[in-house]
């Protein structure tokens, strides 16, 4: 199923709804609220389980609330996620050779040999903005702002301990992030969190895609794409550490919650890769696409 919150953007309701797109429908079928005993949100179905996507899946094809999709505006599949947002860094062999130092005076960049354990920083939950939102690169004064295009998991069933053969088991779905970095503050002060937390840089959707549509996340492709030109393009399956490993990792010592996002890395391409560094400006626009996830598109502020 391909899951969305969306809002409407005619009427008084503002409100988020949950929402899911029927395969090849430019539809939207609203689950949320009186028409059906189910979650109203995308949290609360993920926190559902198994039982909760069988209620929503059964019922889909005969509600009555459905909006054309330009009568709506998706919204981050989980505008507000119960926690930062865990990401793994260098986790592409050809995105660790291409991370350099961006000032002349950095000189010569060091030979990059690939982590040893995944790396692992967070993104404020309020940097989560959703498709076609802008990235306010304006709040950016060191005038660094970068993309990266990632696959992100979504977990369903939470738990500690987590062995990778059961890891697959633990994901809901699958989403898409654009983990926006200002380079600058990311090297200046130290701890990445601050670079990649400000407001409106951790673009998120359009929808999540259920585990069971991909049912082999290996074989998705990333690509990244700025102003139309082609900057990224990555195979899952060239991934460092696999998503079973991650989230054995993740969850070794620290519970895993149910709608937990795993932003899986970003493969090479990165504005911060090219000499001299191409960074984003305000005016471009920004599109990530894992087909069958979509495509997510931000337009720079
Ligand atoms: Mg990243």
């Amino acid at each position: 199923m391909r899951l969305v919150t969306f809002r409407k953007t005619k009427g008084n309701d503002r409100a988020p709804c949950l929402g899911v797109i029927p395969d090849g429908r430019s539809e939207v079928v609203q689950i949320s609220g009186r028409y059906l005993r189910a979650p109203g949100s995308m949290l609360a179905l993920i926190a559902g389980g198994a039982e909760a996507l069988r209620v929503v899946r059964m019922n889909t094809p005969h509600l009555p609330a459905r909006y054309h999709l330009a009568e709506v505006e998706l919204l981050a599949p989980i505008p507000v996620p119960p926690r930062n947002i865990l990401c793994i860094g260098k986790n592409y062999r050809e995105h660790v050779g291409e991370v350099r130092f961006i000032e002349p005076s950095d000189g010569d960049p060091q030979p990059a040999e690939p982590p040893a354990h995944p790396m692992v920083f967070t993104k404020a939950t309020t940097a989560v903005i959703g498709p076609g939102a802008q990235i306010p690169a304006y709040l950016d004064d060191t005038d660094s702002t970068d993309y990266e295009g990632e696959l992100a998991v979504v977990i369903g069933k939470g738990g500690r301990g987590i062995a990778p053969a059961d890891a697959m088991t633990h994901v809901f779905g699958y989403t898409i992030v654009n983990d926006v970095t200002a380079r600058r503050l990311q090297k200046r002060h130290g701890q990445w969190f601050l670079g990649k937390s400000l407001d409106g840089y951790c673009p998120m959707g359009p929808a999540i895609v259920t585990a069971d549509e991909i049912p082999d996340p290996t074989v998705l492709k990333v690509r990244t794409r700025v102003n139309g030109e082609l900057r990224q393009e990555g195979c899952v399956a060239d991934l460092i550490f696999d998503i079973p490993t991650l989230i054995a990792t993740l969850s070794r010592g620290m519970t895993l919650q149910p709608g937990d996002v795993i932003a899986t890395g970003t493969p090479a391409g990165v504005g911060m890769g090219f000499d001299p560094p191409r960074f984003l400006r305000s005016g471009d626009e920004v599109k990530i696409t894992i087909e069958p996830i979509g495509t997510l598109r931000n337009p720079v502020g």
